[in-house]
């Protein structure tokens, strides 16, 4: 198996404000070299924080983002500390809690709020998410509108051999995972199902342990470092709020953690397609994107 390389370790910018409720670092966006990046069109991620009621809320309201469009890709939130309430305008709802990932697929269009929880908003606490923007391919972006309400429990764990000894585990958020057992090859598929071939899986690996987790040839690989430190394939060292890019060439992605680490995995296929974007809209061309503004302020997303 050949490794893929370091390309490069971008460190997290600055934090700025997703509304009024949600201090986060922009790892990429699409609006900066989106071919790299493709499936993937942005990283928002909010760092472990210890919140006040007051940084959650105003007063008795929570505070977050209030009602707002998408079209043309997904969401995905991850909530690992902390909880998100949403409602949107195909009259859905619920809470992320700790654990759950919410997979939206907008598609042709719909419109949403995401606030701090009411529990969480009074109590405050730890606070630590990743929101994941992922494209459609032109085929799929007026697809209907939809999402994956996916609780801690449904997400399964991949078997690998360290897990065995508890040095690491493996959560398959998405795609697929191909481990062995003395029984022989056992594949664990993610939770969520996809429109183009990708893999999104919570790793947490034990100091001093080293896990292979082989991505196909072709695919764009991106690790978050979320905590602790690790080396891919023996290169540069990589700590806490880090995005780690890798060769598309290649396929053999050995990780080795120095310290107790957790880290997302990002891979998949690129869509070679153009992409054209504003704010929340990502399309493939100029004309698309005045034909989604036209829509959403004719009211055809919906309203919450
Ligand atoms: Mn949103």
């Amino acid at each position: 198996m050949t490794a893929k390389s370091i390309i490069r370790i971008d460190s997290a910018p600055p934090r700025h404000w997703v509304g009024d409720g949600f201090h986060v670092h922009s790892m990429f966006s699409y609006n900066q070299d989106a071919h790299l990046y493709s499936p993937f069109l942005m990283l928002d991620y909010g760092a472990p924080y210890l919140c006040e009621p007051r940084d959650v809320a105003s007063g008795a309201t929570p505070r977050g983002v209030g009602s707002h469009p998408h079209r043309g890709f997904e969401t995905v939130t991850i909530a690992y500390s902390g909880e998100v309430a949403h409602r949107d305008s195909s009259g859905g709802g619920g809470i992320i809690g700790v654990g759950d990932v919410q997979w939206m697929t907008a598609g042709s269009g719909l419109v949403h709020d995401e606030f701090h929880s009411p529990a969480f908003s009074q109590a405050g606490g730890m606070m630590h998410m990743v929101q994941l923007w992922v494209n459609l391919p032109a085929k799929d972006k007026m697809t209907k509108p939809g999402y994956q309400a996916i609780k801690n429990n449904d997400i399964p764990k991949a078997a690998i051999p360290e897990a065995t000894v508890d040095g690491a585990s493996v959560r398959i958020i998405a795609g697929n995972h191909s481990g062995q057992s003395l029984a022989g090859s056992i594949i664990t598929k993610g939770a969520a199902s996809t429109f183009t071939p990708m893999n999104v899986w919570d790793v947490r690996i034990h100091a001093g342990q080293t896990v292979s987790l082989p991505q196909p040839e072709g695919w764009t690989t991106l690790l978050l470092v979320q905590s602790g430190k690790v080396t891919a394939n023996n290169g540069k060292a990589a700590g806490a709020a880090q995005l780690v890019m890798l060769s598309r060439s290649g396929t053999e992605v050995s990780i080795t953690a120095f310290e107790d680490t957790q880290l997302l995995l990002l891979a998949g296929e690129p869509i070679n397609e153009p992409v054209v974007g504003y704010g929340p809209f990502v399309m493939n061309t100029r004309q698309e994107i005045l034909q989604a503004v036209e829509d959403f302020n004719a009211g055809k997303f919906g309203q919450i």
